[in-house]
């Protein structure tokens, strides 16, 4: 199958100033402003006042970006919007009606039908479902209508308001600035109590010094393969018909309350998992990476240090925080036959590389949880279509006699909420993930029912493969799962 091109890449990157829900807001309300005033651009004074009447704004502007107001908090939004009015200040309906309008057009029909469409073959009439999915959508994306919609009128309106009153000449008196500036001075003090006060459903950190065991001097396990079905919900992988899977789990050692990171997007994700740190101190805190490169050893890192070799096959957004130790494919093929095509570079990786260890992200799940939503029978389709190419994945294994020194783990890097598949903000189902290892190094028939974070998959590969520990992981090492067997019995 197809590498992603430089194009996509670099395209994946624009599409996430887009599609993020930070970087979103800024870009559509200068968008919409303009638009709206697109028979004005030749007048005389027209780019002056738009332009000063941005800089009045400048400040709202920034708290609605640093502040996210996640799930029920984005209520909270209409409350300035409420005093804005009340204030008397102006709000012109036909903006209001433009920017729903552009807003609308853009997720249900821009990305919710031509962009999946073209990227992953959905059907041109993907648009019936789509709206429903994105005005109950609560994750940190742009797709969030309750949470854009909100922020983008008020911003509009003052913007609006600011950049009549200079056209027009009316002379701003101390009384105007003394609004103005209050007003957004409240609306960024309340902002911030509301997430100070609120905002309390962050996973808990672990603090302080770990206790972990030195990586034994005989590797564990000569070779481990990780399989992330990406965005893979717990509760409807347990729905679903996964017999491979099911014979995993209780033939291995499964983590009941294994928690993903917050922020849960891909590759905030997908850093913690393999740096063993939390998004603050690898420094990838959005999809949106602005800054390459994650700012703590990987696990990559660590298998070099003792002449080892891991790959990470995955989309091409993941290059953004681990760059070349990611095998990276192209996102742009249909849905139906992405995770077969990733299965048959996995293996071509495995002739060709012969990696110690081999991350193999399946995207279809989570691509359907998207498009088409989690709680329809697609989705179920997909996780039943990764049990039947994981089985002949391992199967293959097997076949090359490497299957007794491999260890296998299957786990998501976060669920997905309803609406289009939505994660970030722990909604729920996004925020426990399906976990399990299995093989000769691993406690057959085993439950660890004790809570567990993502953050502990480096070290616990560390320690199986007998790397050191990534420099600035703090993940304890998953033990429970792990069988010592007796000297001379190494695999
Ligand atoms: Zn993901």
């Amino acid at each position: 199958m197809k590498k992603a091109s430089w194009f996509e890449i670099i395209a994946a990157r624009a599409w996430n100033l887009l599609n993020e829900g930070k970087p979103f807001t800024p870009i559509f309300v200068t968008g919409t402003f303009l638009f709206y005033h697109i028979g004005n651009w030749t007048e005389p004074g027209f780019w002056a006042a738009a332009a000063l009447g941005l800089v009045a704004v400048l400040p709202l502007l920034a708290i609605y970006y640093h502040y996210d107001f996640p799930l029920m908090l984005r209520n909270y939004l209409w409350a300035p919007l409420v005093v804005y009015l009340l204030i008397g200040w102006e709000m012109e309906l036909k903006l209001v009606a433009l920017s729903l309008a552009l807003y609308f057009f853009f997720t249900v029909f821009f990305w919710g039908t031509l962009y999946y469409h073209l990227r992953i073959g959905t059907t041109w009439w993907n648009f019936t479902r789509f709206w429903k999915l994105v005005l109950k959508n609560s994750d940190s994306t742009s797709g969030n209508a309750q949470e854009q919609i909100p922020k983008f009128l008020l911003i509009l309106a003052l913007w609006q308001a600011q950049f009549l009153a200079l056209q027009n000449g009316t002379p701003f008196t101390g009384l105007d600035w003394f609004w103005l500036i209050g007003f957004q001075v409240a609306v960024g003090l309340y902002s911030y109590i509301l997430h100070r006060y609120l905002f309390d459903w962050k996973p808990e950190e672990i603090r302080g010094h770990v206790h972990r065991p030195e990586p034994p001097a005989n590797p564990l396990s000569e070779k481990v393969v990780v399989i992330v079905v990406d965005g893979m919900r717990k509760d409807r992988f347990q729905q679903a018909n996964t017999p491979f899977l099911h014979k995993m789990c209780q033939n291995g050692t499964e983590y009941t309350q294994m928690e993903t990171v917050y922020p849960a997007r891909t590759v905030v994700c997908f850093s913690s998992m393999f740096t063993g740190a939390y998004p603050r101190e690898h420094g990838i805190t959005s999809n949106m990476v602005w800054k390459l490169g994650v700012r703590t050893e990987t696990i990559f890192d660590s298998l070099r240090k003792v002449g080892k070799k891991g790959r990470l096959l995955g989309i091409a957004h993941l290059i953004d925080a681990m760059g070349d130790d990611v095998e990276s494919v192209t996102a742009v093929m249909h849905n139906d036959v992405a995770d077969q095509n990733i299965m048959k570079r996995a293996r071509l990786i495995m002739n060709e590389q012969d990696p110690d260890l081999l991350v193999v992200q399946l995207i279809a799940t989570d691509q359907t949880g998207h498009s088409r939503g989690v709680f329809y029978p697609e989705y179920i389709e997909k996780i039943e279509q990764a049990d039947r190419l994981i089985e002949d994945f391992v199967d293959w294994i097997h076949d090359r006699g490497i299957g007794d020194k491999t260890t296998f783990i299957v786990c998501a890097d976060h669920g997905q909420a309803d609406g289009i598949g939505g994660h970030g903000h722990l909604d729920e189902g996004e925020r426990y993930v399906p976990f399990f290892m299995f093989g000769n190094a691993v406690q057959p028939g085993k439950k660890v029912e004790q809570k567990h974070s993502l953050i502990s998959l480096a070290p616990t590969l560390a320690y199986l493969l007998g790397a050191p520990y990534p420099a600035g992981s703090r993940g304890p090492v998953l033990t429970e799962a792990i069988q010592h067997r007796k000297e001379g019995n190494q695999a």
